[in-house]
């Protein structure tokens, strides 16, 4: 199967009341554990790739192992710009064959933002490709990227509901309280906006910063209309602390696959138990 637009999926989750998992990509092994659990699962998942990913991995690799899990796995597969800068990065992702990108004009005034996503979602939309776009600011740090939990804004509802007429896109991050990275504490979570946007709106809600957030709340977010749900830290930690632990019990080791194999399956375990919760199991 090539891969797919997020409106192949993110529509029937909606309407069933389930959220499709967007993984992050770091390198194979993240390729590898992601496909493994959709596969076991049989769930769709969205291949998150960041601007630093993309940096790391290069763009031909990236798209190349997104490829290969969906032709290995046959599962409907998303690869998706996460947090994309500006429409030159979006542009040169949909040709080296991305099948979905988000721009993350947050940063911007609230009318730049609207007229940088609509230019986006025109050209996007003319390739069959689904865009996400963002509102209010998503705290905590990714990609070395660091928003202050006192800067972050919630996003509005009035203003959710105009940035989906005026641009059309596909999915919409809005910040509600969850943040990138590490939590220190519990999230406030303000579902009362997740439920507001959802029932005005038929774009899908999409909920940044999911690594951490205890499972009650993902249901409660999920309730409210939450349809795309991010993870990305709690894989970097599992997989980072399995390779610790090798590294720690024998100073000799030096087979990367004796320390990668126990990385790629504690990320495997991560993943399940991430579809699990966000009811994706058995929808691919
Ligand atoms: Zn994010």
């Amino acid at each position: 199967m090539p891969l797919v637009s997020m409106n192949e999926f993110l529509p029937a989750a909606r309407e069933g009341k389930y959220a499709v998992g967007q993984f992050n990509m770091n390198n194979l092994e993240f390729a590898q554990a992601i496909t493994q659990a959709g596969t076991e699962l049989n769930s769709p998942f969205i291949f998150g790739v960041s601007e630093g990913a993309l940096k790391y991995m290069g763009i031909e690799f990236t798209v190349a192992l997104a490829e290969a899990a969906a032709k290995q796995s046959g599962l409907p597969i998303a690869l998706h710009l996460d947090h994309g800068s500006s429409f030159d990065v979006a542009m040169k992702c949909i040709r080296a064959g991305f099948s979905s990108v988000m721009f993350d004009g947050s940063h911007h005034s609230f009318e730049d933002n609207i007229r940088l996503t609509k230019e986006i979602v025109k050209a996007a939309h003319a390739m069959g490709v689904s865009v996400e776009g963002e509102l209010g600011t998503i705290g905590g740090t990714e990609d070395d990227i660091s928003v202050d939990a006192e800067l972050a804004s919630l996003a509005k509802p009035e203003e959710a509901i105009r940035f989906y007429e005026e641009t059309g896109v596909d999915a919409l991050a809005i910040a509600v309280g969850t943040a990138h990275g590490v939590y220190v504490g519990e999230p406030k979570i303000h579902f009362d906006i997740i439920e507001k946007v959802a029932a005005a709106i038929p774009a899908a809600i999409v909920l940044h910063g999911g690594s951490g957030v205890p499972d009650e709340m993902l249901r409660a977010a999920i309730k409210a209309g939450a349809a795309k749900i991010n993870v990305n830290t709690e894989n970097q930690v599992a997989g980072t602390a399995a390779i610790r632990e090798v590294l720690n019990k024998d100073a000799k080791v030096y087979d990367p696959r004796k320390y990668l194999t126990p990385a790629r399956n504690a990320m495997v375990e991560v993943v399940k138990s991430k579809m699990t919760q966000f009811g994706s199991v058995g929808k691919a």
